[in-house]
């Protein structure tokens, strides 16, 4: 009866088990997910609108010719700004420069703004972002949301060609992984220099700008046939954008940055995949609608996408120029034909009946009230509406992006200067300010400095000019020109933040801590995030016997530092000087957590432990000490008191080591040592 009635309850219950898996099963269906489509978004660094099929020639790219057949193509796409960290910032968040915040390379996107990657991976997908060029490595804030982030470079490059960018793509989609992929590939191929591969270099012997774009579609079309081919029975929906143009000559420009201009913000952008009728817009949309697609596609509510229709003008801004050289900002906005740029005074073109704006209407029509709303209400740089400030570039991620022809002006002035030139009136100066830029770059200070003088010549006003004078002649050790050319900087913009940066470099560099703290001072108090600032306020603290200060400093840069392991061994070594056991501790103990095997202060550790009576852990890290460490004597002599300490059965055999490895002062330390009374041999 017991047993009959347990097997009856058995029967019932997983009866009913079995029938609420069922119901669960069924529930499950119900609220099943979309079945959500795989995406790829392939962004195609520098590259003109005009440079790919069908606005060239089908035969020059048959991979964006093929996807723009079978695609919607858009005629007039335009980038958020004229350069590659802005524009992508603005396709990842949907945001004009103004709602981002970076408004040149080498800032960060700040963490506080959602991007695209993020919603897509809580949404079920698995992501993967590979990037060709230095402007987008991680640290400048994109890689939120994205599995695998890929931004390895050789060593000592700054980019990577599309073929070994499309190789590891193509090797992620063929893991396998039953969840849908968003998948970003960015290309950078035709930014100069312009230097294509074989068979590309001689396939366009003069042009081989084209032969970088024409190289680059190979991949492309490797990388969306791949693509297609992972699909695994799912939808997919493709975008493939350029980031920006390249001037090419169009208004005296040669490449990107400096103008508004439709060789530069003018992009070739296809939407391809299932679902998607094949046809042309000519409409103007803008490359941050991407974000909203994006979204859309992967069952989202999203406002303002590719495939909804315009909603208001299109938006765009140039704010290098304003940033580095002091020079008008600015900002344009497109509607229907019409594209209107304010930058001190007001152009207006028909982008339609004349596309290289050759024409300048704004003396004779009067543009659309919501054009000039738009452009007169855009947010310059430090106005409300720009998103938080980020920190500024270090001094290597500066000399990088200078080596691919950016400047980084690291500050944000307050107020257009009076009387600041346009840079459409400046194109004679482009051609001079590349050049410094790469000789500055290369180090090649003198070649530079005389570039620079140049410049200054014909813009007085340049204020990140005159800085780098003063950088190069202090380089080159000419004191005296080096604080004339400070001086002229600092006239410039008295509250520039660059100029007293760079002069307290220039004195650190001379020796003259005096002279050189009150300006880190003075910038750490408006950049507080400013690392070489901080490490050499450290440095100067240090040498005047303020080691407090200067732990304390190095202590807050940790988190900024490259190497954090590094940086907590300084602090950790700054604490021990201080007799600051505790601290020293903490910090030595975070730097063998971070740097793992490479590790090498385990003496120093075994005696912090030691001092404080922790005797297991100081046996364990003096253990760590290897034999060919250079105070590996002094190790077996501390080890040995850790030994006594702990009562080991083999001390006196220690002691005997220790003494038989010792150097003379070691020996005098082993012979005077109580715990080793009568143990001495
Ligand atoms: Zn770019």
């Amino acid at each position: 009866m017991v047993r009959g009635g347990l097997l009856l309850r058995w029967i019932v219950v997983t009866g009913a088990l079995a029938i609420a898996a069922g119901c669960a099963r069924e529930a499950e269906r119900a609220a099943a997910p979309p079945a959500r489509p795989a995406l790829l978004l392939v962004t195609l660094d520098t590259t003109r609108a005009d440079a790919l099929a069908p606005e060239a020639d089908a035969a020059v790219t048959p991979g964006f010719a093929a996807l723009a057949a079978r695609g919607l193509r858009f005629r007039q796409a335009y980038a958020t700004a004229p350069a590659t960290l802005p524009s992508h910032s603005s396709m990842m968040t949907g945001l004009t420069p103004a709602g981002h915040g970076v408004r040149e390379n080498g800032r960060r996107l700040s963490d506080r703004i959602p991007v695209v990657a993020e919603r897509l991976r809580q949404l079920g997908y698995g992501t993967a972002a590979f990037v060709s060029g230095y402007p987008l490595e991680r640290q400048f804030g994109l890689a939120r949301g994205f599995e695998r982030y890929d931004d390895e470079f050789e060593r000592g490059k700054v980019e990577r060609s599309s073929r070994e960018t499309t190789d590891r793509a193509l090797a992620w989609l063929a893991s396998t992984d039953s969840r849908p992929r968003f998948l970003w590939v960015h290309y950078y191929d035709p930014h100069e220099p312009y230097a294509p591969p074989e068979p590309f270099r001689s396939r366009f012997p003069g042009n081989p700008y084209q032969g970088e774009v024409a190289a680059m579609d190979e991949q492309l079309g490797r990388l969306l046939a791949a693509f297609e081919a992972s699909r695994g029975g799912r939808e997919v929906r493709i975008i493939v954008a350029a980031d920006h143009g390249e001037g090419r000559g169009d208004h005296g420009e040669m490449l990107h940055g400096n103008l508004l201009y439709q060789g530069v913000m003018r992009v070739p952008l296809v939407l391809a995949g299932d679902g998607i009728a094949p046809g042309t817009r000519s409409d103007p949309v803008s490359l941050r609608q991407i974000h909203a697609t994006l979204l859309g596609w992967a069952g989202e509510r999203a406002d303002g996408g590719l495939l909804a229709p315009a909603d208001g003008p299109v938006l765009g801004e140039a704010m290098q120029p304003f940033l580095n050289y002091r020079w008008q900002p600015q900002v344009m906005a497109v509607a229907g034909r019409h594209k209107l740029i304010l930058s001190g005074r007001l152009e207006l073109y028909d982008v339609v009946d004349d596309p290289r704006e050759e024409r300048d209407l704004a003396k004779t029509v009067v543009p659309d009230r919501g054009l000039l709303r738009a452009v007169a209400g855009y947010p310059l740089p430090g106005q409300s509406g720009d998103a938080p400030p980020t920190a500024p570039a270090s001094e290597e991620e500066r000399r990088r992006l200078a080596s691919l022809g950016y400047l980084v002006s690291g500050e944000t002035p307050k107020a257009v200067p009076a009387g600041a030139p346009r840079a459409a009136d400046m194109t004679p100066l482009f051609a001079d300010l590349d050049a410094a830029s790469l000789d500055f770059a290369d180090e090649r200070y003198a070649s530079a400095a005389r570039a620079f003088e140049r410049i200054l010549a014909r813009d007085p006003g340049n204020l990140m000019t005159a800085v780098r004078l003063a950088v190069c002649q202090s380089l080159l050790g000419r004191d005296r020109a080096a604080l004339s050319a400070f001086d002229l900087a600092a006239h410039i913009d008295p509250g520039s933040v660059e100029v007293r940066h760079y002069l307290g470099m220039h004195y650190l560099k001379g020796g003259q801590d005096e002279l050189a703290a009150p300006h880190f001072e003075a910038v750490l108090k408006a950049q507080p995030d400013r690392l070489a600032a901080i490490e050499g306020l450290a440095k100067i603290r240090a040498r005047q016997g303020r080691l407090a200060e200067a732990a304390a400093l190095l202590e807050g840069s940790v988190p900024l530092a490259r190497d954090t392991g590094s940086r907590l061994v300084e602090v950790g070594l700054l604490r021990m000087e201080l007799g600051e056991t505790g601290p020293a501790i903490a910090a030595l103990e975070r730097a063998r957590d971070s740097q793992g095997p490479a590790f090498r202060r385990d003496l120093e550790l075994g005696v912090l432990y030691l001092a404080t009576r922790r005797l297991d852990d100081a046996r364990s890290a003096l253990d760590r000490v290897p034999p060919d460490h250079p105070a590996a004597a002094m190790a077996l002599f501390k080890r040995a008191q850790v030994s006594v300490l702990l009562r080991e059965p083999d001390s006196r055999a220690r002691i005997r080591t220790a003494w038989e490895h010792a150097d003379p002062a070691t020996r005098r330390l082993i012979a005077d040592e109580r715990l080793f009374a009568g143990m001495v041999p």
